[in-house]
């Protein structure tokens, strides 16, 4: 760190499924870099937690209850967040589900297919059509889409409905990149690779399973959500001021593997 001191100094941060996983790992890591984070989760509980855990580790946060596939919702709550810290300079548009009953094409129910898009796809729009004026009101600032390494490469175990919406969310990125490039306001896709977080862990739900899974990572190893933590706390920075519209892999080298060590 620089004599100039926190990395998100005066910045103020938008984080939706902050109740857990990559969220919560974020709004501990944005809070202790200086910025002020809106703790945003459909579980009320959850996000009142990790918001009292960020001022109790002396940082500022708000705790806002919203479900992201609710316009009206995601709208409240952008609005109270600008309230709050009086700007808004990073929307981080995280919150995702994965389906239990997620499957083929054949297997795959309409109502799972509809949820997941909802949430997965039609949270991230919500979030970055009522963020982006918000940024715009602050000069600019940074949109992080949680996309997926599944928005870059096929599985033979499927998880048809996610994948599509994921693949959905990186190309609306980029489109979203280069419309508002010159507005100063960067959009970027974060692809993390599989995680140990209670999103995968429940999926994979056997020893087997996991072990199947690690075959295909050349580090051998589920990331950490505090690792995707770092790299987002790089692209909400001003550290990243000439990136917009990428598919920011932090995966163990997943994608760039055709076959991995033994
Ligand atoms: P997680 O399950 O630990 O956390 C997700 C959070 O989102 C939870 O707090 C949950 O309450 C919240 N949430 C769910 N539905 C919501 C809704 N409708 N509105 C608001 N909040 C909602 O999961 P995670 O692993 O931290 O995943 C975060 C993001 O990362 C997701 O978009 C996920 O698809 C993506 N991702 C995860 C992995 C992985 O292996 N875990 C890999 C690639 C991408």
């Amino acid at each position: 760190m620089t004599e100039m001191g926190k990395r998100l100094e005066g910045k103020a941060v938008f984080i939706t499924g902050a109740a857990s996983g990559i969220g919560r790992q974020s709004a501990v890591r944005f809070a202790a870099e200086g910025a002020q984070v809106a703790v945003v989760d459909v579980d009320a509980d959850g996000a009142a937690t990790v918001a009292d855990e960020v001022i109790g580790a002396g940082g500022k946060a708000i705790a806002l209850r919203a479900d992201v596939s609710s316009e009206g919702e995601v709208a409240a709550a952008v609005a109270d967040a600008e309230e709050a810290f009086g700007r808004l300079d990073v929307m981080f548009n995280n919150a995702g589900i994965m389906h239990g009953d997620d499957g083929d094409a054949q297997a795959t129910e309409e109502t799972v297919w509809d949820l997941t898009m909802d949430i997965n796809l039609k949270g991230v729009w919500f979030g970055c059509r009522h963020g982006i004026p918000a940024l715009r009101r602050s000069g600019g600032g940074s949109i992080i889409n949680t996309a997926s390494f599944v928005a870059l490469v096929g599985a033979a175990t499927p998880q048809l409905a996610y994948t599509a919406s994921k693949g959905a969310v990186l190309a609306m990125t980029r489109e979203l990149a280069v419309i508002h490039a010159r507005e100063n306001i960067r959009v970027n896709a974060l692809c993390p690779g599989p995680l140990r977080t209670e999103l995968l862990m429940s999926f994979l739900d056997t020893e087997e399973k996991r072990q199947r899974r690690l075959v295909h990572v050349p580090m051998g190893r589920f990331g950490e959500a505090s690792e995707i933590a770092e790299a987002a706390l790089w692209l909400a920075s001003d550290e990243s001021s000439y990136v917009t519209g990428t598919d920011f892999s932090v995966d163990g080298g997943l994608t760039a593997a055709y076959v991995t060590p033994e």
